[in-house]
Protein backbone atom coordinates (compact mmCIF):
# COMPACT_ATOMS: atom_id res chain seq x y z
CA UNK A 1 0.00 0.00 0.00
CA UNK A 2 1.12 3.55 -0.66
CA UNK A 3 -0.11 6.96 0.08
CA UNK A 4 0.37 10.06 -1.52
CA UNK A 5 -1.41 13.42 -0.59
CA UNK A 6 -3.35 15.44 -3.17
CA UNK A 7 -2.91 19.42 -3.39
CA UNK A 8 -6.70 20.41 -3.95
CA UNK A 9 -6.23 24.33 -3.78
CA UNK A 10 -7.30 26.09 -0.74
CA UNK A 11 -10.07 28.51 0.59
CA UNK A 12 -10.85 30.81 3.32
CA UNK A 13 -12.72 30.56 6.47
CA UNK A 14 -11.02 33.55 7.93
CA UNK A 15 -8.68 35.69 6.54
CA UNK A 16 -5.76 32.99 6.19
CA UNK A 17 -5.84 30.41 3.64
CA UNK A 18 -6.61 26.39 4.30
CA UNK A 19 -5.61 24.11 2.11
CA UNK A 20 -7.53 21.26 0.51
CA UNK A 21 -6.03 17.97 0.84
CA UNK A 22 -7.69 14.66 -0.40
CA UNK A 23 -5.47 11.04 -0.27
CA UNK A 24 -4.73 8.53 -2.47
CA UNK A 25 -4.20 5.09 -1.47
CA UNK A 26 -2.53 2.92 -4.17
CA UNK A 27 -3.90 -0.50 -3.21
CA UNK A 28 -2.67 -4.22 -3.98
CA UNK A 29 -6.42 -5.36 -4.52
CA UNK A 30 -8.19 -2.31 -4.67
CA UNK A 31 -6.44 -0.15 -6.67
CA UNK A 32 -6.53 3.47 -6.94
CA UNK A 33 -8.66 4.69 -3.95
CA UNK A 34 -9.49 8.42 -3.23
CA UNK A 35 -10.42 9.24 -0.09
CA UNK A 36 -12.08 12.67 -0.75
CA UNK A 37 -12.26 14.82 -3.77
CA UNK A 38 -11.99 18.35 -3.05
CA UNK A 39 -14.06 21.48 -4.10
CA UNK A 40 -17.02 22.07 -6.01
CA UNK A 41 -20.66 22.65 -6.14
CA UNK A 42 -22.88 25.55 -6.64
CA UNK A 43 -21.37 29.17 -7.36
CA UNK A 44 -22.30 30.87 -4.66
CA UNK A 45 -20.63 28.46 -2.15
CA UNK A 46 -17.76 28.56 -4.42
CA UNK A 47 -17.59 32.44 -3.81
CA UNK A 48 -18.59 32.42 -0.35
CA UNK A 49 -15.28 31.01 0.43
CA UNK A 50 -13.35 32.53 -1.89
CA UNK A 51 -12.32 28.92 -3.42
CA UNK A 52 -9.23 28.58 -5.27
CA UNK A 53 -9.62 25.47 -6.49
CA UNK A 54 -7.33 23.10 -8.12
CA UNK A 55 -8.85 20.34 -10.49
CA UNK A 56 -8.52 16.76 -9.01
CA UNK A 57 -7.18 15.39 -12.35
CA UNK A 58 -4.30 17.86 -12.26
CA UNK A 59 -3.80 17.23 -8.27
CA UNK A 60 -3.56 13.22 -9.66
CA UNK A 61 -1.37 13.66 -12.48
CA UNK A 62 1.23 15.18 -10.11
CA UNK A 63 0.92 11.22 -8.86
CA UNK A 64 1.10 10.41 -12.13
CA UNK A 65 -2.75 9.64 -12.12
CA UNK A 66 -5.68 10.08 -13.93
CA UNK A 67 -9.18 10.32 -12.59
CA UNK A 68 -10.13 7.24 -15.32
CA UNK A 69 -7.35 4.98 -12.61
CA UNK A 70 -9.71 5.75 -9.51
CA UNK A 71 -11.40 2.26 -8.76
CA UNK A 72 -13.21 3.81 -5.16
CA UNK A 73 -14.06 6.94 -3.93
CA UNK A 74 -14.44 7.29 -0.04
CA UNK A 75 -15.90 10.60 0.57
CA UNK A 76 -15.69 11.59 4.68
CA UNK A 77 -18.45 13.50 4.32
CA UNK A 78 -20.55 15.63 1.92
CA UNK A 79 -19.53 19.18 2.33
CA UNK A 80 -18.70 20.66 -0.48
CA UNK A 81 -14.84 20.11 -0.02
CA UNK A 82 -14.93 16.99 0.31
CA UNK A 83 -17.32 15.41 -2.33
CA UNK A 84 -17.12 18.51 -4.76
CA UNK A 85 -15.41 16.63 -7.59
CA UNK A 86 -16.94 13.52 -7.31
CA UNK A 87 -18.54 14.22 -10.72
CA UNK A 88 -15.41 12.72 -12.19
CA UNK A 89 -15.46 9.87 -10.80
CA UNK A 90 -18.77 8.13 -12.24
CA UNK A 91 -17.16 5.28 -12.91
CA UNK A 92 -16.38 4.28 -9.77
CA UNK A 93 -18.47 3.44 -6.43
CA UNK A 94 -18.71 6.62 -4.18
CA UNK A 95 -18.84 5.55 -0.50
CA UNK A 96 -20.34 7.36 2.02
CA UNK A 97 -22.21 6.64 5.44
CA UNK A 98 -25.72 6.22 5.54
CA UNK A 99 -26.75 8.46 8.40
CA UNK A 100 -24.25 11.23 6.31
CA UNK A 101 -26.43 11.14 3.02
CA UNK A 102 -30.04 11.28 5.01
CA UNK A 103 -28.71 14.34 6.99
CA UNK A 104 -27.69 16.17 3.59
CA UNK A 105 -31.33 15.00 2.23
CA UNK A 106 -32.66 16.70 5.79
CA UNK A 107 -30.57 19.39 5.70
CA UNK A 108 -31.29 20.16 2.55
CA UNK A 109 -29.82 23.52 1.29
CA UNK A 110 -27.94 24.49 -1.77
CA UNK A 111 -25.23 21.50 -1.75
CA UNK A 112 -27.89 18.68 -1.49
CA UNK A 113 -29.56 20.73 -4.85
CA UNK A 114 -25.91 20.56 -6.56
CA UNK A 115 -25.85 17.32 -5.67
CA UNK A 116 -29.10 15.99 -6.86
CA UNK A 117 -28.56 17.62 -10.02
CA UNK A 118 -24.98 16.15 -10.61
CA UNK A 119 -26.45 12.58 -10.62
CA UNK A 120 -23.97 11.08 -8.64
CA UNK A 121 -24.99 7.94 -7.16
CA UNK A 122 -23.30 6.94 -3.42
CA UNK A 123 -22.97 3.28 -2.09
CA UNK A 124 -24.49 3.51 1.42
CA UNK A 125 -22.24 2.17 4.32
CA UNK A 126 -23.27 1.73 7.96
CA UNK A 127 -20.86 2.41 10.18
CA UNK A 128 -18.01 -0.05 9.84
CA UNK A 129 -16.96 -2.00 6.72
CA UNK A 130 -13.81 -4.26 5.74
CA UNK A 131 -12.84 -3.01 2.37
CA UNK A 132 -9.60 -5.40 2.92
CA UNK A 133 -7.72 -7.14 5.61
CA UNK A 134 -5.83 -3.80 6.02
CA UNK A 135 -8.01 -1.21 4.93
CA UNK A 136 -11.78 -0.52 6.68
CA UNK A 137 -13.98 2.63 6.96
CA UNK A 138 -15.12 3.05 10.47
CA UNK A 139 -17.94 5.69 11.33
CA UNK A 140 -16.86 8.81 13.39
CA UNK A 141 -19.39 11.26 13.81
CA UNK A 142 -19.47 15.17 15.47
CA UNK A 143 -17.56 17.42 13.04
CA UNK A 144 -21.41 15.53 10.60
CA UNK A 145 -23.39 13.59 12.44
CA UNK A 146 -22.29 10.76 9.37
CA UNK A 147 -18.91 11.90 8.98
CA UNK A 148 -16.44 8.66 8.45
CA UNK A 149 -12.96 7.72 8.45
CA UNK A 150 -10.62 5.43 6.96
CA UNK A 151 -8.11 3.09 8.30
CA UNK A 152 -5.00 1.76 6.78
CA UNK A 153 -2.55 -1.06 8.58
CA UNK A 154 0.75 -0.03 6.26
CA UNK A 155 4.12 -0.91 7.08
CA UNK A 156 4.56 1.89 9.68
CA UNK A 157 1.27 1.17 11.55
CA UNK A 158 -2.08 2.37 11.41
CA UNK A 159 -2.62 5.18 9.35
CA UNK A 160 -5.77 6.99 9.65
CA UNK A 161 -7.43 9.77 6.97
CA UNK A 162 -10.27 11.75 9.45
CA UNK A 163 -11.14 13.98 6.87
CA UNK A 164 -12.66 17.00 8.68
CA UNK A 165 -12.63 14.93 12.18
CA UNK A 166 -10.04 17.44 12.95
CA UNK A 167 -9.14 20.14 10.52
CA UNK A 168 -5.40 20.05 11.64
CA UNK A 169 -2.82 18.62 14.06
CA UNK A 170 -3.27 21.17 16.73
CA UNK A 171 -6.90 20.48 16.89
CA UNK A 172 -6.29 17.05 17.36
CA UNK A 173 -3.64 17.16 19.61
CA UNK A 174 -5.91 19.87 21.76
CA UNK A 175 -8.22 16.68 22.59
CA UNK A 176 -10.99 18.96 21.98
CA UNK A 177 -10.07 21.39 25.48
CA UNK A 178 -10.23 24.96 24.09
CA UNK A 179 -11.90 26.77 21.51
CA UNK A 180 -12.27 25.36 18.17
CA UNK A 181 -13.18 26.70 14.67
CA UNK A 182 -16.26 27.51 13.45
CA UNK A 183 -17.71 24.24 12.43
CA UNK A 184 -15.62 22.14 13.78
CA UNK A 185 -18.14 20.07 15.37
CA UNK A 186 -22.17 20.10 14.43
CA UNK A 187 -22.55 17.68 17.91
CA UNK A 188 -19.81 18.58 20.72
CA UNK A 189 -20.39 15.47 22.80
CA UNK A 190 -20.23 12.91 19.77
CA UNK A 191 -17.22 15.16 18.43
CA UNK A 192 -14.70 14.17 21.03
CA UNK A 193 -16.19 10.83 21.82
CA UNK A 194 -14.87 10.31 18.00
CA UNK A 195 -12.04 12.19 18.79
CA UNK A 196 -10.53 9.87 21.85
CA UNK A 197 -12.31 6.65 19.85
CA UNK A 198 -9.49 7.86 17.05
CA UNK A 199 -6.63 8.48 19.43
CA UNK A 200 -7.56 5.19 20.83
CA UNK A 201 -6.51 3.13 18.10
CA UNK A 202 -2.63 4.76 18.88
CA UNK A 203 -2.32 5.58 15.11
CA UNK A 204 1.79 5.79 13.75
CA UNK A 205 0.61 8.42 11.47
CA UNK A 206 -3.21 10.93 10.80
CA UNK A 207 -3.59 12.44 7.67
CA UNK A 208 -5.49 15.66 7.65
CA UNK A 209 -7.38 17.60 4.83
CA UNK A 210 -7.18 21.46 6.37
CA UNK A 211 -3.73 20.90 8.12
CA UNK A 212 -0.43 23.06 6.19
ZN1 LIG B 1 -16.47 19.44 6.67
Amino acid sequence: MEIKRLDLGHLYVTARPWPVHGYVILHEQLGVVLVDSGCGGPGEVLRYYKVVNRTVADALDDHGLAPSDVTMVINTHLHFDHCGQNPAFAHAPLMVQHTEHERVLRERDEVTDWIEASGMTFELVDGSIELAPDLRIIGSPGHTSGHQSVVATTGLGTELFIGDAAYTRRIWDSSGIGSLPEGQAADIDAWRGTLGALKALAPERVHFCHDG
